[in-house]
């Protein structure tokens, strides 16, 4: 089997189970299995894959077929222009996402302290790390399994070092209850919170519910149960002035903005993704 063979064949078995990007998945595949790069396949699309090649190639066109999503299969995700490992304990970070950490680096200053709450991979924290400087940063989730990757990739962005000297610290457990009594009071609090209501996820696409971790998804009976949390935790573990910055549902911008106003945040901003839907909520509090 050619290279290209390869792919039109992978395409086709994706075509027909429904995967949307059959095309896509096919060729990202099969540059993962051969270490090539999209030229691969105008630059060697002749050239014989090798049996062992060939096999593990349609052993992940056969779980992708199954809706297990590409990049538990691949192991990457590209967010903020930096690569994150992933694997099913992990949220895979979603393009929206993105618009978080802008707004937190267009409001925020270096040498703040962050509090990035369920962080899952660590995409929120790390890429603010990374695109700042003299930043401290925590990073919670209640998945150990979910800090192992944040840490992992924590090292191969060049964090090694600021873990050790405790600048950046991956604590297990339920939102505050994971930090420790040393951890310094912070400016910023930001979290992608699970928000989908509970009886929401039976609708999502198989690659979501079937694949990603539930407890990343579910928001309880009406998706706010954690921004509720977080909203009435903030005030025992932040500095005088502090913002919070949430990720929100399409359906969700006013009533989070309305929970923030309520518990004293003022200048609460909605912002809207490129789609033009409510994607970030943010304000200010400042205590006493
Ligand atoms: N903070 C992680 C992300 O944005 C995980 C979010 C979650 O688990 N809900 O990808």
């Amino acid at each position: 089997m050619t290279y290209r063979e390869a792919y039109e064949q992978g395409k086709r078995l994706l075509v027909e189970r429904g995967i949307e990007e059959a095309g896509t998945d096919a060729r990202l595949l099969l540059e993962y299995v051969c270490h090539t790069d999209y030229q691969a396949l105008y630059t060697q699309g002749e050239r014989e894959l090798d049996e062992l090649q060939a096999d593990i190639y349609v052993n992940y066109l056969k779980k992708r077929a199954e809706r297990i999503p590409l990049q538990y299969l691949t192991h990457t995700q590209s967010f903020m222009g930096l690569d994150f490992y992933v694997n099913e304990h992990t949220l895979i970070p979603r393009p929206d996402t993105e618009i978080l950490v802008e707004e937190v680096m267009r409001c925020g200053q270096d040498g703040m302290a962050i509090l990035d709450l369920c962080t899952g991979s660590g995409c929120i924290l790390l890429s603010l790390l990374h695109y700042s400087n003299g930043c401290i940063g925590v990073g919670t989730d209640v998945s150990k399994e979910a800090l192992a990757v944040a840490e992992g990739n924590a090292r191969s962005l060049g964090f090694e070092e600021s873990m050790k000297r405790g600048e950046l610290l991956f604590l297990q457990g339920d939102l505050y209850d994971a930090l420790e009594k040393k951890t310094p009071a912070f400016d910023v609090i930001v979290s992608n919170p699970p928000y989908i209501r509970s009886e929401v996820i039976p609708t999502l696409m198989p690659e979501v519910k079937e694949h990603e971790p539930r407890l990343a998804l579910d928001g309880g009976g009406d998706g706010l149960m954690f921004y509720r949390r977080i909203i009435d935790g903030a005030p025992a573990h932040v500095k005088r002035e502090s913002a919070l910055f949430f990720e929100v549902g399409a359906d969700q911008g006013d009533v989070v903005k309305e929970l923030m106003l309520q518990a004293g945040y003022r200048d609460v901003r909605i912002v809207k993704d490129y789609a033009g839907l409510d994607r970030v909520v943010y304000g200010v509090r400042i205590a006493g």
